[in-house]
């Protein structure tokens, strides 16, 4: 249940990624009854992904939205509670903090841990977004295991789309790595790596206008932007590596933030705002995993936890001695 207009809770969660779930689960047992601000659609990341062979316990993998389902009823088990909505305002300089949602208005928190993530970003074709999850992907590291001896294209010119090429070497026949310009962005060094990588072709002045396949990628229709001439190149999967775009609007003027917008933490997970933590990808560039967000959920919860302490506050009034 949702905490009614303008009533204090210990601690507001926003975001239910694994970082807020796992934050949630972590504040859940400290007693602290976490409200989670779940974001619409609920779930991060994981949602959009099919088989997740890399989170440890799962020796026979699991799918993206059963992880994020089971990992919100073990942090509802110990008292967190979830409110399916965007927030729409936060205001760090009043306390105890406000956060805003859309149809519950003000709700009042003494500490809150920020953990909406990161999005990547996706060309915008129709045909793409389609076939999410079905070869169309945007992390190497966690799908390219499933494209073994499979001829790859990466989409992108920056340092993440070297990055993705390079590891997709690991597994893939061969990599054609498509960029719009003709000119690379990445830093020299990556570029130097992927120019003379023997798996890697580049292909410049190149972008993708179609993803064709039915039930899975079987090419990609490519036009070149110089000349406008058009092509079909037979692939069996598409990264599209054009950067990523942390979740952190709301929170522009109220926490500092670096200069690609990820908030910036320091001391462990802590923001500009004493008392507001920020946990996952919305301030990791660098690991941006499923398992590296939880951990980093743990600790903000952790604390968040402690901050309170030190603030005398907890959820459950303290036993009649
Ligand atoms: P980025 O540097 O912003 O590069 C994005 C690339 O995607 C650009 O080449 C851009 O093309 C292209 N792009 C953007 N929108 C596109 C679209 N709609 N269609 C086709 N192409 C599109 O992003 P990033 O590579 O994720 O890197 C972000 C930051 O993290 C950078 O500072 C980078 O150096 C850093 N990083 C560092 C490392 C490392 O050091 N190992 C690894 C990853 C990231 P244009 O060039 O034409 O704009």
């Amino acid at each position: 249940m949702a905490e009614k207009e303008g009533e204090v809770v210990p601690l507001v969660i926003i975001g239910s990624g694994p970082a807020g779930l796992t934050a949630a689960l972590y504040a859940g047992r400290a007693e602290l009854k976490p409200l989670v601000i779940s974001g619409v659609p609920a779930g991060g990341q994981l949602l959009i992904t099919t088989e997740v062979e890399n989170f440890p316990g799962f020796p026979e993998g699991i799918q993206g939205p059963e992880l994020i389902d089971r990992m919100r009823r073990q942090a509802a088990r110990f008292g967190a509670t979830f409110l399916d909505e965007n927030v729409t305002r936060v205001d760090f300089k009043e306390r105890p903090f406000v956060v805003e949602t859309g149809t519950r208005g003000r709700i009042r928190a003494r500490a809150v841990i920020v953990a909406t993530g990161a999005n990547a970003r996706w060309l915008g074709l129709d045909s793409e977004q389609r076939l999410v999850g079905h070869g169309v992907s945007a992390c190497a590291t966690c799908d390219g295991f499933f494209f073994k001896g499979v001829d790859l294209a990466v989409v992108g010119g920056g340092d993440s789309a070297m990055e993705e090429a390079l590891f997709l070497t690991n597994f893939a026949r061969k990599v054609t790595l498509l960029h719009r310009r003709g000119e690379l962005r990445a830093s020299r060094i990556m570029q130097e790596r992927v120019r003379t990588h023997p798996k890697i072709t580049l292909l410049l002045e190149s972008e993708v206008t179609e993803v064709v396949g039915g039930e899975k990628v079987e090419g990609l229709r490519l036009r070149n932007t110089r000349t406008g001439a058009e092509s079909l190149l037979k692939v069996g999967g598409l990264f599209v590596a054009i950067g990523h775009e942390p979740a952190t609007q709301v929170f522009r003027g109220s926490l500092d933030l670096d200069e690609f917008g990820y908030v910036r933490v320091h001391a462990g997970t802590r923001t500009s705002v004493e008392g507001v933590f920020a946990a996952g990808d919305v301030h990791d560039r660098r690991y941006r995993q499923a398992v590296s967000a939880a951990g980093d959920g743990c600790m903000a919860a952790i604390d968040a936890e402690r901050y309170l302490a030190e603030q005398h506050v907890s959820a459950t009034p303290p036993a009649p001695s």
